[in-house]
């Protein structure tokens, strides 16, 4: 549950523990999504007259492209939450850790928080391996997989070392 009820939030403090799952209504299309349910947890407070604060974690695993070789790397995202909710238009725009709470709000719902924490941690480009060889510029083929058919002499032909006339057959 990422949902939680504001009057009871003002006089006891909660413990943060739910999943919110890929299939979510709150992500939009064009989102980045997770490979997992996002995972969100710890302290959600009162912080003075109509804020609150959570003060926690959001865990999952980010499905991102290689930027060699393109192949699709599952990794690891954790990432601290120090987030602030208060009125909207008490938030300070410039603030990346503060997140409106709509007018009327009965409870105060932590989804678009973890939406947007997610999308500022996912990361958008990794490598498979620290020596990942990449793809044949010229073929286009994994050299991950082994070298591929195209000839050496090729690459050779076109590098300005041999446009200056220096390894003439
Ligand atoms: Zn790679
Ligand atoms: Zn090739």
């Amino acid at each position: 549950m990422l949902s939680y009820d504001i009057r009871e939030l003002e006089r006891n403090a909660v413990r943060v523990d739910g999943e919110l799952a890929t299939d979510d209504p709150i992500w939009t299309e064009g989102d980045t999504l997770p490979a997992a349910p996002v995972r969100a947890s710890g302290r959600l407070s009162s912080a003075g007259s109509g804020r609150f604060y959570w003060s926690g974690r959001i865990e999952t695993t980010a499905k991102v492209a290689c930027r060699r070789c393109l192949s699709a790397v599952a990794t690891p995202v954790s990432e601290d939450v120090h987030a602030l909710f208060v009125d909207a238009g008490d938030e300070v725009a410039d603030d990346p850790d503060t997140y409106p709470i709509p007018p009327r709000a009965r409870s105060l719902d932590l989804r678009p928080a973890i939406r947007e924490l997610w999308m500022l941690s996912a990361p958008e480009f990794l490598l498979c391996r620290e020596d990942c060889r990449g793809l044949c510029a010229h073929c286009g083929a994994d050299l991950n997989a082994g070298p591929c058919a195209c000839d050496p002499a090729d690459d050779e032909r076109q590098s300005p070392l041999h446009a200056a006339g220096h390894d003439s057959p």
